[in-house]
């Protein structure tokens, strides 16, 4: 059961580590993906930033193409104008002198206008004179029928063309204009060479720059590498074309080694094709403009690569500004929910203190009413206890009647005893003094007289210990120390003791303590043991040895044992031997009185008196003393 309880835990923490899991998965893929769409977004923005900048650069350069060229638009025109030209031209054209004026005329406009070449040609496409007479490879005897703009020209138009020289192998720009007669007939034409340098020179953005003709092939660029590149695949009829106006050199044409990668909005994103070799530095951004002044397309290919990591960085300055809004929110609301739990908390708190603390009072007020019954209860208890007290008092007294009524009953049975022998013996000494007195026997009727006197002393002495015994006084307390009575009853005994050979040992052990009790009683007691012991011992022939030792029973109690080498107490007197008139001593010698006298002395006391058979024999006395000031209190 334990078990399934456990599983069931189990499972439920593992679905909840799962249900975490997967929140969390979750909020890393949604984190990725509105990562990723920020990025786009960014990288989006920096290349349409891109493109508009290239677009603007490349439109400057358009304008700037334009005015360049605009220079040289009506120069051919104006030659054609000139009247030694027209003049040449309508003549034989075999003066030699005047081929090299106008060679020279030529020369100094061309180095007026800024162009490559100027030189005129016949309606059939001869060039009869050239500024460039004089260099290695003139114009001159050349025929350049095939050129567009020598068409254009010969057709009454003016002429514009962009190709490769065929005598210079220099590309460039050609204007030309008909050379007309007074009639107004064609017959000849004029034609300026602008070279393509100045025209490339002109683009200072950043970025590579090509400008491609109709057919897709690159005649300008900024870089030299790209020139007579094809972007796209040049057709057959376009080839043709090239052939016959002998545009470019067509070994040079080829395509270019890139390709379009993605095709944006605005531009298209193109990188360079593998294993070929490199035009491109990576991905780049190519950008196109019409370019109206030539009838061409200028390009713009502007690398990607800083645009990609600006647009890196900001995605992840805006995923990182993103995710501490969200932790500060997160830490908000957090802070929220730990102000808003400890307000509750302190205010549960404080309810229960309340609720507590007045539980508490509830309680006190009980426990006072409680305590206070208790104490009302004890009072009646105190009161009951003590009208207790004074009624068992009372029966105590009446026991003690009672009980000295029966003891006065043993006691008048042992006096008729005791006393009716003597009494006997005095009535028959009488009886006998009597007849010697009157025989005149003085001396026998004195030793019966002397009989009769001993005898009352005897009685005296029975009737006298009976009043010690049966005195009702009460006995006055005194403290007194412990050594003086028990010394003064070895001293009284002191010839007795010495006569038997007695020895007395262990005296010393006794403290002269301070204990409750009359001088005159204890003394009187200790007197009587030790003449009992001495009296048991004197039946005995072994050594004979009375030995004194105390023994303290609790702290406020004292028991001085007297042990004696004699035959002990029998079996069958033990129970009797504090009676009244129990002795087993023989003829006059014993009453019977004297230990329990002396029990009754000790009691009155505080004390009691006790006897046992000692393990090695002989008997021992135990006489307990209540001590005048506690062990404890001594010891303070
Ligand atoms: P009495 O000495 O007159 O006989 P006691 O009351 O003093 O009366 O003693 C009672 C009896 O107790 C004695 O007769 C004796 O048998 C016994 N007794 C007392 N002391 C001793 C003792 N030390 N050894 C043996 N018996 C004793």
């Amino acid at each position: 059961m334990i078990r399934d309880a456990l599983a069931r835990l189990a499972e439920k923490r593992l679905t909840r580590w799962t249900a975490l899991a997967l929140v969390g998965a979750l909020a890393g893929v949604l984190s990725v993906a509105a990562l990723w769409a920020a990025y786009v977004s960014i990288r989006d923005w920096q290349f349409r930033d891109l493109d508009e900048q290239a677009r603007r650069n490349l439109d400057l350069y358009a304008v700037e193409l334009g005015l360049t060229l605009a220079q040289f638009e009506a120069v051919p025109d104006l030659i054609a104008k000139h009247p030694a030209i027209v003049s040449f031209m309508s003549g034989s054209k075999d003066d030699p002198v005047e081929v090299e004026r106008l060679n020279r005329l030529l020369e100094t406009m061309n180095a007026e206008v800024g162009s490559s070449d100027v030189y005129v040609m016949d309606r059939t496409g001869m060039t009869f004179i050239a500024s460039n007479w004089r260099s290695a490879a003139p114009f001159v005897g050349k025929s350049f029928e095939y050129r567009p703009y020598f068409r254009q020209a010969l057709a009454g138009g003016r002429g514009r063309f962009f190709g490769l020289g065929t005598t210079s192998g220099v590309r460039g720009h050609f204007f030309s204009a008909p050379v007309r007669d007074g009639l107004g007939r064609i017959i000849g034409v004029v034609a300026v060479k602008v070279p393509s340098g100045p025209l490339e020179d002109l683009w200072n953005a950043p970025g590579t720059l090509i400008v491609t003709d109709e057919l897709g092939i690159v005649f300008l660029s900024s870089d030299p590498a790209w020139v007579y590149g094809a972007l796209s695949e040049v057709t057959e009829s376009g080839m043709a074309q090239l052939i016959a106006t002998r545009r470019y050199d067509l070994e040079k044409v080829r395509p270019l080694p890139i390709r379009i990668q993605a095709q944006l909005p605005l531009g298209a994103l193109v990188e360079p094709e593998e294993g070929s070799p490199a035009l491109l530095d990576g991905e780049h951004l190519m950008v196109s403009r019409k370019v109206p002044v030539m009838a061409a397309t200028g390009t713009v290919l502007v690398p990607t690569a800083d645009a990609r990591f600006r647009s890196l960085m900001l995605t992840l300055l805006t995923g990182f500004a993103v995710a501490s809004l969200w932790l500060v929110a997160l830490a908000l609301v957090q802070y929220q929910q730990n102000l808003s739990q400890r307000r509750r908390f302190e205010a549960e708190r404080a309810k229960h203190l309340e609720e507590w603390a007045g539980e508490l009072e509830a309680r006190v007020v009980e426990r006072t009413r409680e305590l206070r019954q208790a104490n009302d209860a004890l009072s009646v208890e105190i009161g009951e206890r003590e009208s207790m007290a004074d009624r068992l008092r009372a029966m105590q007294g009446d026991l003690i009647q009672s009980e000295k009524l029966a003891a006065l009953g043993k006691i008048s049975a042992g006096i008729n005893h005791e006393l009716n022998q003597p009494i006997g013996a005095v009535l028959a000494y009488a009886d006998n003094a009597r007849k010697f007195l009157e025989r005149g026997m003085n001396d026998r009727a004195e030793e019966n007289l002397k009989e009769i006197a001993e005898l009352c002393d005897r009685m005296g002495r029975i009737v006298r210990d009976l009043k010690v015994y049966s005195r009702q006084e009460p006995v006055t307390v005194e403290v007194l120390g412990l050594r003086k009575p028990l010394g003064s009853a070895l001293r009284i005994l002191r010839h007795r003791i010495s006569d038997l050979g007695v020895e007395v040992t262990g005296l010393e052990t006794v403290p002269d303590i301070q204990v409750l009790g009359a001088e005159t009683g204890l003394t009187q007691v200790l007197t009587n043991l030790v003449s009992n012991a001495a009296d048991a011992m004197a039946e005995n022939d072994g050594p004979r040895r009375l030995t004194v030792s105390v023994d303290w029973p609790d702290l406020s109690t004292i028991t001085v044992i007297l042990a004696d080498t004699g035959p002990g107490i029998p079996e069958e007197s033990q129970e009797r031997l504090f009676d009244p008139f129990f002795s087993t001593k023989k003829g006059e010698k014993g009453m019977g009185l004297g230990l329990a006298i002396s029990r009754n002395v000790m009691r009155s006391f505080g004390g009691d008196l006790s006897a046992r058979n000692r393990p090695d024999g002989g008997a021992a006395f135990y006489i307990s003393l209540k001590r005048a000031v506690p062990m404890s209190a001594v010891a303070e």
